[in-house]
């Protein structure tokens, strides 16, 4: 008896990742998953909890890395029915996880709703943006939550402040959450003091410094926060590994911090890869990378940490 009877119509074995992540490389969930509405993601959570299956969640599959032998347990997603609607009340803007971030942040600019510019060219659902704090040089979406309603991988729900969220570098304190929904503070541009970014002026820094149209998954690495130390991709091009490619994977030669695919290639190239650049930084720098990519289905020996 498979231990989710009863939820077959949203449930399925042996689901292939690959197509579902910019980098196209990855095997097969053991279980997927896109429960239609808060009631069903509560339902399969609570089922895999008492199983001990383990639950990891897939946005647009745009920071992560999926091992060549899949991953054990639930890969859940969440579809757009049920899971990304979108209601304003004045300067707050409260809005589903499984929301595109792209068109969330057209859409304000659209309506010269300040505040959100600066996630213009991140791609990838409001959830994972919450999850690991999206941004750039111009800020990060966590400053502009209100507030953040999800589940405990056991099925019970949560509901933070911004206080509770944890925002840091590319990080929060959601890991081991499914966020399902925000609330967050939006300023009419129009108003005396209020933000002046330019959209397309962000986005053509980005055309120019970013691999856009290349399978990548952003940046790869932390930048390091140690006084004094340049950021990862200065120090991967400091190195002379711009464009250094093994197997299908290479770094790119527009951003040393972002690798990218070429059809064929697997996850052991970019694991192989990263374990690369990590050695070589350590040992010519003293400095250690910590990935912002999150990765599943890959241990610390494969990727260069053991
Ligand atoms: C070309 C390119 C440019 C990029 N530029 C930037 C940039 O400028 N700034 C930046 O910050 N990032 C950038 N990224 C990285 C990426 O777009 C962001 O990290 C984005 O937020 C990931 O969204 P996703 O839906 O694809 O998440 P996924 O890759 O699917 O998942 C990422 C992580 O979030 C978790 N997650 C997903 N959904 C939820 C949820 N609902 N609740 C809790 N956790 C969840 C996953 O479990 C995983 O740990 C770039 C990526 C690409 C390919």
């Amino acid at each position: 008896m498979t231990w989710y009877r009863g939820l077959e119509s949203f449930v399925r074995p042996g689901v292939s990742l690959a197509p579902m992540t910019s980098y196209r490389v990855g095997g097969p969930a053991e279980y997927f998953a896109e429960p239609p509405g808060e009631e069903a993601l509560g339902m399969v959570l609570r089922r895999a909890h008492e199983e001990s299956i383990p639950v990891n969640l897939l946005g647009h599959g745009t920071n992560l890395l999926v091992g060549d032998r899949g991953v054990k347990g639930l890969v859940l997603r969440l579809p757009k029915q049920g899971f990304a609607e979108m209601r304003q009340d004045g300067a707050r803007l409260s809005v589903g996880a499984g929301h595109s971030l792209p068109g969330l942040v057209k859409w304000s600019v659209a309506r010269n709703l300040g505040g959100l510019a600066c996630l213009v060219g991140v791609p990838g659902t409001v959830g994972a943006a919450l999850r690991m704090n999206a941004g750039g040089k111009y800020g990060e979406i966590g400053a502009r939550v209100r507030g953040v309603w999800g589940f405990a991988m056991d099925g019970t729900r949560f509901a933070y402040d911004r206080a509770h969220c944890g925002f840091q570098y590319r990080d929060s304190g959601l890991k081991g959450r499914i966020v399902t929904r925000c609330e967050l503070e939006i300023e009419d541009e129009a108003a005396p003091g209020a933000e002046r970014l330019d959209a397309r002026q962000v986005l053509e820094e980005k055309r120019a410094t970013q691999p856009l149209a290349a399978r990548s998954a952003g940046c790869v690495f932390k930048n390091p926060k140690r006084p004094g130390v340049p950021p990862a991709g200065k120090l991967i091009d400091e190195m002379g590994l711009k464009g250094r490619r093994l197997g299908g994977a290479e770094v790119s030669t527009r951003h040393a911090n972002f690798l990218v695919t070429h059809p064929g290639a697997t996850a052991a190239d970019l694991a192989a890869l990263i374990r690369l650049i990590r050695t070589r930084v350590l040992r010519e720098r003293g400095v250690w990378l910590d990935l912002e990519i999150a990765v599943w289905g890959l241990n610390d020996e494969e990727l260069g940490a053991a």
